[in-house]
């Protein structure tokens, strides 16, 4: 049931996560899919909601960097991150703490934990009222884009009774970074907002773990994020048929310009930010490939994003999805 995230709305879902029932709630990067991060049987509702591999870790999410300290152990790189970047789009990983509470299918039964504060205040005020954790991945199948949107939890998360917390369109619209703090350099296990400009400043070296060897190798990635329509990355052209997803000037295809809208003559057609903007494109992504993946199209085109800021975080996620099944 879609409901909207009011005061009370958020004291009823606070309840029902302490009775170890699930609630879909806005962050700004998607919709997440939490659970008392404490409650085993609550964390093992999310994988099989999800069908989530079980190897698969889920973040953890809290209140306060004091919460996230009885969880994780903090060393100095982790302290400084805390302090300047969260709360915000940023998932540190950390040693867990012996008899921290937190249920271990939460962790996959690993000895680190992935922690994060959220920015968006639904998200905040849910973790508060609820009083624990919140052990939550996205709000979708595992695999499948990631809801940027109420109407997509709705959607392609079928669960009877669910609550999901509607608070608009996320503003991120991509998966936080990943950051794994228990090695020397720091490594990127997954691109997003927060970038390297951001955390070498303030922690020296950062290494990228995926991100740049994805995209230097494809055939190796893993499927994820991904469209049932199969994906035409770089495409320069739009064959006959095709859905097209284009970004910034989209000239080459012989129309001047691909605006939010539906085009007259030709299958679907978006672009993910007209005017080049990385951010907004971000923000568009996964509510725009759904679009395009239900426009029947057998492919969807989609034009080169620059390698470059969120644009690494872009195509990561671009590439995981064209991974074919
Ligand atoms: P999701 O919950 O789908 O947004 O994905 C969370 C990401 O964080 C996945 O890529 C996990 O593999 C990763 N993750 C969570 N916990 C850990 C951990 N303890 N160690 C390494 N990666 C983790
Ligand atoms: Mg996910």
């Amino acid at each position: 049931m879609l409901i909207q995230a009011t005061p009370p709305a958020i004291q009823d879902a606070a309840q029902a996560l302490r009775r170890g029932e699930l609630v879909a709630f806005p962050t700004e990067t998607v919709y997440g899919l939490g659970a008392d991060a404490c409650n085993g049987m609550a964390v093992a509702k999310i994988y099989a909601l999800k069908n989530r591999p079980l190897h698969n870790p889920l973040i953890i999410h809290v209140a306060s960097v004091e919460d996230a300290e009885k969880i994780g152990q903090f060393d100095s790189r982790a302290q400084t991150l805390a302090s300047s970047l969260w709360p915000g789009p940023l998932t540190l990983i950390v040693p867990k703490r012996n008899g921290n509470g937190i249920a271990a299918n939460a962790t996959a039964g690993l000895d680190t934990v992935a922690l994060r504060i959220p920015a968006h205040p639904v998200a905040a005020a849910l973790i508060q009222s609820a009083g624990t954790p919140l052990a939550a991945p996205s709000a979708n199948p595992s695999g499948t884009l990631s809801p940027t949107r109420p109407e997509h939890v709705a959607r392609h998360l079928a669960a009877q009774g669910l609550i999901v917390l509607s608070g608009g369109a996320t503003t991120i619209g991509l998966e936080s970074t990943v950051l794994d703090l228990t090695t020397h350099p720091a490594r990127i296990l997954r691109p997003g907002a927060i970038g390297l400009d951001e955390l070498e400043p303030l922690i020296g070296p950062v290494q990228m773990a995926d991100g740049t060897e994805a995209i230097k190798a494809p055939g190796q990635l893993k499927r994820h994020y991904a469209t049932r329509t199969p994906l035409r990355l770089n495409a320069v052209d739009v064959k006959h048929g095709e859905a097209f997803l284009g970004f910034g000037n989209v000239g080459f295809i012989g129309v001047e310009s691909v605006g939010f809208v539906r085009d007259m003559d030709h299958h679907l057609w978006r672009n993910l930010s007209p005017e080049g903007d990385l951010h907004a494109a971000a923000t568009h992504l996964y509510a725009m490939l759904d679009e395009l993946d239900q426009s029947g199209a057998p492919t969807i085109a989609v034009q080169a994003i620059p390698m470059q800021g969120l644009g690494i975080a872009i195509n990561d996620r671009l590439s995981r999805a064209a991974v074919p099944k």
